[in-house]
């Protein structure tokens, strides 16, 4: 099959790995982007490996810490209590391009792609690119981000749904930092993740109202005691070690991802709230269902094998996607009544071993 996939972000480049059997042409082309803190699943790990992609710079993740702002209590996931190897790790997202390119990569074209076409009766899908070319595939795999022009004019109408609210990202060290532990900290401005980057340092992502998020962002150390306020003395002294960085969230999503001889993947598929850390592992789930689909079936069927496997990840994504909306949603309503309930029933749960499995397992996608 002549494949061609466009974006050699982490999903794309997965896409193309799984279809390595086939004549493949990657398009990416270079942009910088900024340093993310990512929480990959023990399920994405199992795959990257299963692709030859060792992840030497991870942090295994052997613990996460929840707890709400100034209520007492709190609940530890822990792999070992809960019969697990790891949850997964947690990685900075230009260690994970890295690994990308250091394991067999597969070669990049770098020439820009400016429109493609669906299958029509007499040709497969078209790919258009900026020096006149064109080129014919069985199979576009658009797997180019959540701003994608080529999704919009192929007419699939992406739906939006602001969240209202912003991820400010940095980096800090601490003077009391637990080994392998992630956590996940209610506040009442909104979820706080510190992810364990190795020795004293954590990745901050944290969810703030626009408005907010500018503003701590203009001023670090104005960010910093607000972080060290929201923690308390749970990892000791916090020191920043990179400027923070703001991005705007929303959730998109396209209802039906596929065209005749098109798939999207990843951000151009869906993005969702990064509150329970799983945009990523949520596509490369949704990649392993139409890549399983795919090797099932023959080229004449492939389109049909490309519904199957969407229709087969269906589920997952919206009860994905509505859990992470959901956790925005009811902890960044700041109430004395809702921070009570939520931190009592947050501290119940540590009791609860049935229930600490299920939510570790729902965030690695068992029940998916
Ligand atoms: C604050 C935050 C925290 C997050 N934390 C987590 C987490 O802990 N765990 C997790 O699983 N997920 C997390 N996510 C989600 C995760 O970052 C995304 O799901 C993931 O990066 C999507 O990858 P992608 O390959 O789909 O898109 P991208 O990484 O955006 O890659 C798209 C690629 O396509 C290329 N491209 C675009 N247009 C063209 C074109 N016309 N021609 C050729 N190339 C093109 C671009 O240059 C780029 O390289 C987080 C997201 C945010 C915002």
């Amino acid at each position: 099959m002549r494949i061609v996939v466009v974006g050699g972000g982490p999903v794309g480049q997965v896409v193309a790995r799984r279809l390595a059997n086939h004549d493949v042409t990657l398009f990416d082309r270079p942009v910088v982007k900024p340093a993310m803190s990512l929480v990959l699943s023990e399920t994405t790990v199992t795959q990257l490996h299963a692709l030859g992609i060792s992840l030497q710079d991870g942090v295994e993740l052997q613990s996460i810490h929840v707890s709400e702002r100034a209520v007492p209590g709190s609940m530890v996931l822990s792999a070992s209590e809960l019969g697990l190897h790891a949850f997964g790790q947690v990685m900075c997202s230009h260690d994970l391009e890295r690994a990308f390119q250091s394991h067999q990569p597969t070669p990049v074209d770098t020439r820009a792609v400016i429109s493609v076409r669906a299958r029509s009766r007499s040709q497969g899908p078209i790919v258009c690119l900026d020096d006149g070319t064109d080129v014919v595939a069985d199979l576009v795999c658009l797997c180019d981000g959540g701003r994608s022009p080529l999704i919009d004019a192929l007419g699939m109408a992406p739906q939006y749904r602001a969240f209202g609210r912003s991820a400010v990202l940095m980096r800090i060290e601490v003077t009391r930092p637990q080994a392998q532990r992630a956590f996940e900290r209610f506040t009442a401005t909104g979820p706080l993740a510190l992810l364990p980057l190795g020795g004293a340092r954590y990745g901050v992502v944290w969810s703030l109202a626009p408005e907010q998020a500018d503003r701590v962002a203009a001023e670090p150390q104005i960010l910093l005691n607000e972080i060290q306020s929201a923690l308390g003395e749970l990892l000791g002294t916090c020191t920043a070690i990179t400027a923070p960085t703001v991005i705007p969230l929303i959730e998109r999503w396209l209802d039906t991802p596929y065209r005749p001889g098109i798939a999207v993947f990843g951000n151009g598929a869906q993005t969702i709230h990064p509150v329970a850390g799983q945009g990523l592992n949520l596509a490369l789930r949704g990649v392993s269902r139409v890549m399983e689909a795919i090797q099932d079936g023959s080229l004449a069927d492939l389109d049909r094998c490309v519904q199957t496997g969407f229709d087969a990840w269906h589920r997952d994504r919206a009860q994905t996607r509505a859990a992470s909306s959901l956790l925005e949603y009811a902890f960044a309503w700041n109430h004395p009544v809702r921070r009570f309930i939520s931190g009592g029933l947050i501290a119940s749960l540590d009791h609860h071993i049935g229930a600490k499995r299920w939510i570790a397992e729902a965030g690695m996608g068992r029940y998916a």
